[in-house]
């Protein structure tokens, strides 16, 4: 094995994005040291803490300065901003919420569409020491009262169109509404425009310590409730790494993340991940097109592309021709991340990117990416790969023990890694459920490790079925479900049967040309007992129009569950139109 040189090991710490392009991962895993990490940034040295200081204003003080930090389009503007820029625009906005009273410790909320203004506004608000509350901009009425009263938050920035959805009476703590794009006419309305226009540029940044919070994110809500998971701002030392070894950015990159803001992929891999490693980065306003999408790869030469299962689907459904009208031959890699990317869909993007594309896991509790399939190294499709250096991953039984190889489980990690949550808004006990096997964090997730150390996703562990004595992941069925030519998407099952203990019933989707039949159920069924297993096969099937998903795109089984049982179905509020 090629050992890694002093200088390389100072290369892969700089502050150059460099490509985690070993040829040596197992070395890389056992030598990496989040201390290494630390020194990429300017505390190091001063003492002084501030994720979006280290994001913005670390490259605005040198040569990065008049680099473009964002390259934004939507359907009516289209922009571009350096480091500079982002940073004299940040300080307004955070003098602007100073001048209102606003400071360290209060919550403020974003909830609008994408566009450059939410970045600004983010930033501005981590610098005032203040805890940022990214909210979709789908959230209906109760959806965004149920967040803004649990975390207790003084003031949201939005828009005149979404402002009709915030029910202000029913809100004390909350004081004052800054709308982008309008003049403010109520009591506690304060305009964006106006505001930047009187703000001084003069700022003190607001140093933290490094595990003051920094940013509340709620949860997708697949299983429950969503939760108000709390991260702090040590949170850089990951999503930095995850940044240069993941997502594999490089100095000269043109990085688009298609993740919304309102999730923590599209703040910890969209925004922090880019910045903190001065790249640029592609923000894409309006509504998924795969016309649009690709002319934003074309358009920006985007380099290094981050996006999700059920958006590579989609794109797929789309077809290959579509993709041929375009020129992609800037992409160096692609990513996947949110849910399990579908050996069907690894294997579309082969064909019709000529690129790999790489799964990693990761949770809104975890901060950034865990489990990654790493450049380095070959894919196995449908596994998300291997532990990111510097995480301790593991399948462990309900007490805690490691599993043996290709034993399902518990996924679990070594609790204590720089991004991790820290708490759970208003919920103590909530976050102690995480942790209650002696050091582990249980993710919740069922999963495998293979022979070779690469994790297989099984499902949620409540998910998993148990049918006449086997344990079925959901996941491995859905994956041979759409590898049927009828299939578009498909959501598994266990209902209970007095004979087997559960049977396995799978909700799927047709694809344009298929009409739901009796044969055509059989053939499916027929289909995944021959390519899986006869004790996987649905024995019943329904077909369905949709499938009940999250607004990030995830199939709600728990959704599906309780329709079949006729159950309450639960917290709907992240759940699509
Ligand atoms: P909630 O916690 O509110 O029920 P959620 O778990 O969907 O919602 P997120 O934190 O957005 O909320 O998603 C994390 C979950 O997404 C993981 O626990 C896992 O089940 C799934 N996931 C994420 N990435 C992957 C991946 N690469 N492969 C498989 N599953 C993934
Ligand atoms: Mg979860």
């Amino acid at each position: 094995m090629e050992k890694v040189s002093k200088e390389q090991t100072q290369e892969w710490a700089g502050v150059t994005a460099t490509a985690f392009n070993l040829s040596n991962y197992d070395e890389m895993y056992r030598i990496a040291d989040w201390k290494e990490e630390e020194r990429v940034f300017s505390w190091y040295d001063t003492g002084k803490v501030n994720i979006a200081h280290e994001a913005i204003d670390r490259h605005a003080a040198t040569w990065r300065k008049n680099k473009t930090a964002l390259l934004f389009k939507d359907d009516h503007r289209e922009e571009s901003y350096t480091f500079a820029d982002l940073k004299a625009l940040s300080d307004k906005f955070a003098n602007v919420l100073r001048s209102k009273g606003i400071g360290k410790g209060d919550r403020v909320f974003i909830y609008m569409p994408r566009c450059p203004e939410l970045y600004v506004a983010l930033l501005g608000i981590v610098k005032i020491g203040a805890i940022a509350g990214p909210l979709f901009e789908a959230f209906m009425e109760a959806a965004v009262k149920d967040r803004l009263e649990d975390s207790g938050a003084v003031a949201v920035v939005t828009t005149p169109a979404l402002k009709k959805r915030i029910l202000r009476e029913e809100l004390p703590e909350l004081k004052y509404l800054i709308l982008v794009g309008a003049d403010a006419v109520g009591p506690g309305e304060v305009s964006y425009e106006q505001e930047m226009q009187s703000a001084p540029a003069d700022f003190q940044i607001e140093w933290m310590d490094r595990e003051d919070p920094y940013i509340i994110h709620y949860t997708s809500g697949s299983t429950g409730k969503p939760k108000g998971v709390v991260h702090v701002h040590n949170a850089m030392i990951h999503q930095h790494r995850s940044g240069r070894w993941v997502y594999d950015l490089r100095e000269e990159d043109i990085y688009w993340c298609t993740a919304d803001p309102g999730w923590v992929t599209g703040t910890s891999a969209g925004m922090f991940a880019p910045w903190l490693n001065g790249v640029t980065m592609v923000l894409r306003g309006g509504r998924f097109k795969p016309e649009d999408w690709y002319d934003t790869i074309q358009r920006f030469k985007v380099t290094v592309w981050f996006s999700a299962p059920t958006a590579f689907r989609m794109l797929m459904g789309a077809g290959v021709d579509v993709v041929k009208q375009f020129d992609l031959s800037s992409l160096r890699h692609i990513l996947s991340a949110g849910e399990p990317l579908n050996p069907e869909v690894f294997r579309w993007g082969l064909q019709a990117f000529g690129q790999r594309i790489h799964d990693n896991w990761w949770m809104t509790e975890t901060g950034s990416t865990m489990i990654s399939n790493f450049p380095c190294l070959p894919i196995k499709p449908g596994s998300m790969g291997k532990p990111l250096p510097g995480i301790y991953a593991a399948i462990v039984d309900d007490q805690g023990n490691e599993l043996p190889a290709n034993r399902m489980g518990n996924l679990a990690i070594r609790a204590g890694w720089p991004g991790m949550m820290r708490q759970i808004w208003n919920n103590p006990a909530k976050y102690q459920e995480y942790f209650q096997i002696n050091g582990w964090y249980v993710s919740g997730d069922s999963a495998y490790k293979d022979e070779d150390g690469y994790f297989w996703f099984q499902g949620r562990v409540d998910d998993v079925i148990n049918t006449s004595g086997e344990r079925v992941g959901p996941f491995e069925v859905e994956s041979r479900l759409v590898e049927h030519p009828a299939v578009a998407e498909a959501g598994v099952i266990g209902k209970p049967d007095p004979v087997r203990g559960e049977i396995i019933k799978a909700f799927i989707s047709l694809r344009a040309g298929y009409e739901p039949s009796d044969e055509l159920k059989q053939d499916i069924a027929r289909f995944v007992k021959t390519g899986l297993a006869a004790h996987a096969a649905p024995r019943e099937i329904e077909f369905r129009d949709k499938l009940p998903k999250t607004r990030s795109g995830k199939i709600m089984r728990r959704v599906l569950k309780a329709w079949e049982l006729g159950l309450p179905t639960g917290d709907l509020s992240t759940m699509e139109d």
